[in-house]
């Protein structure tokens, strides 16, 4: 009778597996989605074409948000919330709101752009996120999303006594987002980088900017401009149902893309917690993940990373080795190598490293500044590491710091010099 017992075991861990996936599920991904403008008194930007009609942003904004929450509504992983369903105009302190009541991970709002120009010789998307202003063509577009304060009575009571310019509406404003910043910068990549790569369209960037409608929110948000409503192009682009689905395909894989990363920080946490148990065992050898190798040496936000953060490089002969991720168990290994694969780095594999392991032949370095122009004994750089060593080759300074014979060392070198503030420091092996 050793069979039964045996399914019984089975059918009880697999109950268990079923609790834990319940459990999951309960805890929705929320999405406010945002159609920007709306009802009789706030169509948005507008430009009438002989062939289109008026072609109106509340309009599009809307077409593309019921697009986008069809999308998200076929998994149950996402509860989405809309702002308006239809061609109403909520105010922007009741949006702001039904965000914060409803504690939700993510806020999107969309719109469309437009100049001053009766035909934009600008066009395509870019992405804003909530902060002080940086230039003065984003003071323009501020200028003319924010217009929508004197729409309502309640908002201008909430918003108009605020300066953007005062002091202490600066110091507020980076208080209350520098929390959510980076989450939020990390989202606009990953749609201005879904429109170039997948809808080959033009993306003017990610960029901060002081907008009502993001302000108070508690949560990471973004401002969408999906493109210019008196740009011919941009204009018959986003009136027609294709290019709407393909906006909105764009976001929806960004939120995928987002949500992935947030549930593996998550898993990766809930490993930790397991690693005091003895469940699972440790490897002998740590792990990460080899992405690619390249003679070019990319920053943390480029993206050729495709948004993977916490990236090392080492360089060896003269080439960039990229890797992913460190853990001496299995599982968090096979979780990060599936995460470096659904990022696109289909052919990346698992690199064991020996703990402590010192070089024979040779040793670790650290490469601080690569320039075509020497540096000037003045420089933060040469002034903080004063045993900095210089080599030229082919016209290019290279600057190394350090010597040390184990990666875990050099690794260490490399925090404590980028804590002093010099970035984008190379662990660099030298065979001699
Ligand atoms: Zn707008």
């Amino acid at each position: 009778m050793n069979l039964p017992r045996f399914s019984m075991k089975k059918y009880i861990a697999f109950l268990f597996l079923i609790s834990i996936v319940f459990v999951q599920a309960q805890k929705k991904f929320t999405i406010v989605l945002d159609a920007g403008h709306g009802g009789e008194k706030d169509p948005g930007a507008t430009r009438k074409y002989e062939d289109l009609g008026v072609v109106r942003e509340k309009d599009i904004t809307l077409g593309i948000v019921l697009k986008l929450g069809r999308m998200l509504e076929k998994n149950k992983e996402y509860k989405v919330i809309y702002t308006r369903k239809e061609d109403v105009y909520p105010s922007l302190g009741d949006r702001t709101d039904l965000a914060n009541n409803s504690k939700a991970d993510l806020f999107i709002s969309v719109h469309v752009n437009s100049t001053a120009a009766k035909i934009a010789t600008a066009s395509g998307t870019e992405t804003f996120v909530q902060g002080p202003n940086q230039n003065k063509t984003n003071l323009e577009v501020a200028k003319r999303e924010n217009d929508v304060l004197f729409l309502d009575e309640k908002d201008r009571e909430r918003f108009a006594s605020y300066d953007p310019s005062s002091p202490e509406s600066l110091i507020a404003l980076k208080i209350n987002q520098s929390k959510y910043l980076m989450a939020s910068l990390t989202f606009g990549a990953l749609v201005e980088e879904n429109f170039v790569n997948k809808d080959k369209r033009l993306s003017r960037g990610v960029m901060q900017k002081d907008l009502h409608v993001l302000r108070m929110n508690a949560m990471p948000s973004v401002l969408i401009e999906t493109g210019f409503v008196n740009n011919p192009d941009d204009a018959r682009y986003l009136a027609s149902e294709n290019g709407q689905e393909e906006v909105a395909a764009s976001i929806f894989d960004a939120i995928v893309k987002y949500k992935k990363n947030i549930d593996l920080k998550r898993g990766v946490k809930e490993n930790d917690y397991a690693k005091e148990k003895p469940k699972e065992a440790p490897l002998k050898n740590d792990f990460r993940i080899f992405l690619f190798s390249s003679a070019t040496k990319y920053n943390e936000d480029a993206p050729e990373l495709k948004g993977l953060k916490d990236v090392l490089i080492i360089k060896e002969n003269d080439l960039y080795k990229y890797y992913y991720g460190l853990t001496n168990l299995a599982s968090v290994r096979d979780n990060f190598m599936k995460t470096a694969r659904d990022s696109g780095f289909r052919n990346s594999y698992a690199v064991g490293f020996t703990p402590d392991q010192k070089m024979n032949y040779g040793y670790y370095t650290l490469e601080v500044v690569v320039t075509k122009d020497k540096l000037n004994s003045k420089s933060y750089v040469l002034q903080t590491l004063k045993d900095l060593e210089r080599e030229k080759r082919d016209g290019v300074f290279y600057y190394t710091f350090g010597k040390e014979e184990t990666i875990e060392n050099a690794i260490k070198l490399k925090n404590e010099i980028e804590a002093k503030g010099i970035k984008g420091v190379v662990v660099e092996k030298k065979s001699k």
